[in-house]
This record gives structure tokens, sequence and C-alpha cells, in this order.
């Protein structure tokens, strides 16, 4: 089989990828056992400070292996040629585009699902149920995976159909409509995600009458945030792990607390958590992500709709024949490390966000249970307390806890 040198842009961009993300992981662990800042210093006791250092160290190890794994057989699927088989076993099903490019993609998920399966396995009943925080029963995993699976086809075939209708229909201006598809279907999901996507996997109760549900009211009142959705949802069906969040604007905004985050924290506490969440929708971060998430979308697209009439980035894959589906997949890897870089604008972003969600909530309400509960919640989750700046940088979408703490004390 001849290959194009764009194949081994490829290979390159793999290792390279792979190379540096190992070398922060690294950069990371290596800083497991350092002395907590004297912030921190009262987060963990000893035995609970190893079990968090044995914690990092497990999820470490457990990652080098796995991402690896990827990287191999990845490689060695380019190698050994096969994308060249998965289109040929597809053209001897159709040789229509849009069944095969449905029928391509098929085979590679489901590939890939079953092989991430052990690992996804492993990593649920072995080692967070080994730190204790494993709630998920095996038929709740079974489930789990198949209607995601589920969730995965209808959406992604959808709109891989519409992607291709547009194409065949408008050339080289596809890249509008597919934008302004993908535009609603973002839209559509972050207005009703809570309403369509979260009820089959979780029950979602509104908060009982009580003190708690009027100390959120209060507040709520007092910054002017009109709130008629607070629901309960049971996350203590898959992990002992809390958490708060935030979805939808207008009348179907609403904020879903986890069953556990109400059995650990006190209730100003939990006020506190709410506040930082409202101060999101106050400074207007979720309208903000929204448009630089569609912004992000459209030059993906446009920089695609250049590219995609190109037979070299099809056979950059190692197939023989060029088609939409085969330049869609060479595309998304040559274009990895420019989805990287958004990525890092994103984060960046978003950990500038989480210090203005902060201060709205210490201005607002009060810094001291904001703290508390930030605490508490990383004790819980024996959250890494001293990350790499490096690390931080590249993966952190939150600021370190003690900058957080820092920032609210000041
Ligand atoms: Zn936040």
């Amino acid at each position: 089989m001849e290959k194009n040198t764009l194949f081994y842009v490829i290979l390159v961009i793999l290792v390279v990828q792979y190379l540096v993300h190992q070398y922060l992981e690294y950069l990371n662990a290596k800083r497991f056992k350092s002395t907590l800042p004297p912030e921190l210093a009262d987060i963990y006791d000893e035995n609970e400070y190893r079990k968090s250092q044995q914690y990092k160290q497990t999820n470490y190890r457990f990652g080098v292996i796995s991402d690896g794994f990827s990287l191999v057989l990845t490689i060695c699927f380019l190698l050994f040629g096969g994308f060249e088989w998965v289109d040929q076993l597809t053209r001897s099903f159709t040789d229509e585009p849009i069944p095969m490019a449905l029928i391509f993609f098929g085979i590679i998920m489901l590939g890939s699902s079953i092989l991430g399966l052990p690992f996804s396995y492993y990593r649920t009943f072995v080692i967070e149920e080994q730190y204790g925080f494993n709630k998920t029963t095996k038929s709740i995993f079974v489930s789990d995976k198949l209607k995601g699976g589920i969730l995965t086809i209808v959406l992604g075939g959808g709109i891989l159909t519409l992607f291709m209708l547009f194409y065949q229909s408008t050339g080289p201006n596809f890249w509008m409509y597919a934008w302004a598809m993908v535009a609603g279907v973002i839209l559509f999901i972050n207005l009703f995600y809570s309403r369509l996507i979260v009820p089959l996997f979780n029950k979602q109760t509104p908060l009982q009458d009580g003190s708690l549900k009027s100390s959120i009211e209060n507040y709520a009142q007092k910054v002017g945030f009109e709130l008629q959705n607070i629901f309960v949802i049971d996350g203590s069906k898959r992990s002992t792990k809390a958490n708060a969040y935030f979805s939808g604007f207008g009348k179907e905004k609403r904020i879903t607390l986890f069953d556990t985050l109400i059995n650990d924290l006190s209730e100003d506490e939990i006020v506190a958590v709410l506040a930082h969440e409202v101060g999101h929708y106050k400074k207007k971060h979720i309208i903000v992500n929204l448009i630089v998430s569609l912004l992000t979308t459209g030059l993906t697209l446009f920089i695609l709709s250049l590219f995609i009439n190109h037979p070299e980035i099809s056979l950059a894959i190692g197939v023989s024949t060029p088609s939409f589906h085969a330049a869609l997949v060479g595309f998304a890897l040559l274009y990895s490390p420019i989805s990287e870089i958004t990525g890092l604008i994103m984060n960046y972003l978003s950990r500038k966000f989480e210090f203005q969600a902060d201060d709205f909530a210490k201005t607002t309400f009060e810094a001291t249970p904001l703290v508390s509960s930030l605490k508490k919640l990383s004790k819980k989750s024996l959250s890494n307390l001293t990350p790499h700046p490096a690390y931080v940088f590249v993966h952190y979408s939150h600021p370190p806890l003690v900058e957080r703490i820092r920032n609210l004390k000041a």
C-alpha cells in the first residue's frame, strides 16, 4: 500500500501528543508527595493524606497503561491498514455515501468501545471500588453503556446524515449549513439537557420544602435571581463523589444538586456552592461559553470545508479510495493539535470564570462556607492538592484548591 506524507504526519502527531501528555503526567506525579501549603493542612489527617497519595498514584499508573495501549492500538491500526480493511468491509454492504459513512463510523465506534470496555470496567469496579467511591452496580454499568451507545447512534448518526446531505446539496458552502445545524443542536441540548437527557440516566426530584429550600430561595431573591427549578439528582447510585451544576437558560434554567452534596455539606455550605453557580449565570459565563464553543465549531467546520475535497486527506489514513468518511477521520487526526490549542484557551477562560464565580459568592453571600465546602469536597474525592502548574495549565478547568482559597480569603 502506498503511504503519503500526511500518513507520517499523523503518526508523528499521535506520538508527540502522547509524549507531551505523559511528560505532564510525570511532572504532576513527581509532586504527589510534596508537603501541603498551610491553607490546606487541615484537610486530610495523616492516614487520609496517604490514601489520597495512593489514589493519585493508582490513577497515574492506570493512565500510563491505558493511554499507551490506545496509542499502540491506533498506530498498529494505521500501519497494518485497519482503516482500509473497514472501508472495504463497508463497501461490501453498499456504495451509497451516506449509508457507507454510517456503517464505517459504526464499525469504528463499536470496535473502540469494545476495546475500551475492560478499562472502563477496571476503573469503576477496581480503582473506584478500592477507594470506596464506587456505588455503581454491574447492571447500572451495563445499562449506562447501552443507553450511552444508543444515544451516540441516534444523535451522532442523525448529525452525520444531515451533515452529508448538506455537503451533497450545497458543495463548498456546506460548512455554513452544518454550522447552523450544530449550533441548533448545541442550543437545544443546553436548553433541554436536564429535561431530556439526564432522565435517561438519573432520577431528579424537586428539592423538598424546608429550611434548605427557603435559605436557597432567600439568597436567590436577594441577588435578583429568578429560580423556579431546584432539583436533587440521585448521584449516590453511582458514586459517593458530590457535585452541583447549572443548566439551561431563560425559563429552562435550573440548579441541580447531587443528593451526596446535600448529605455531606451544611446548609450554609450548600447555599455558598449555589451562590457560586448563580455567579456563573450572573457574570454571563454560560452565554460566553456557548458563544466561544459556537465560534470554535464554526472555525473547525470552515477549515474542514477547505480540505474535505482533497483526496490526500482520505489517503492519509491508509485507505485506497478517497471518500467523505475517510476524509473526516483524516481531518480529525490532522486537526487534533489545533483542537488541543483551543482546549487550552477554553480551560484558561474557565479558570478565570471560576475565580469570578467565587468572587460573586464571596460578595453576595460569604467566603467562609464556600472555603469549607471546597475543602470537604476535595477531601471526599481525594483530590490532588499539589498539582504541577504545567499540568494545571493544560488540563484544569478549575483553579487548584489552594489558589481558590487564597482568592476567597483575600
Ligand atoms: Zn464553577
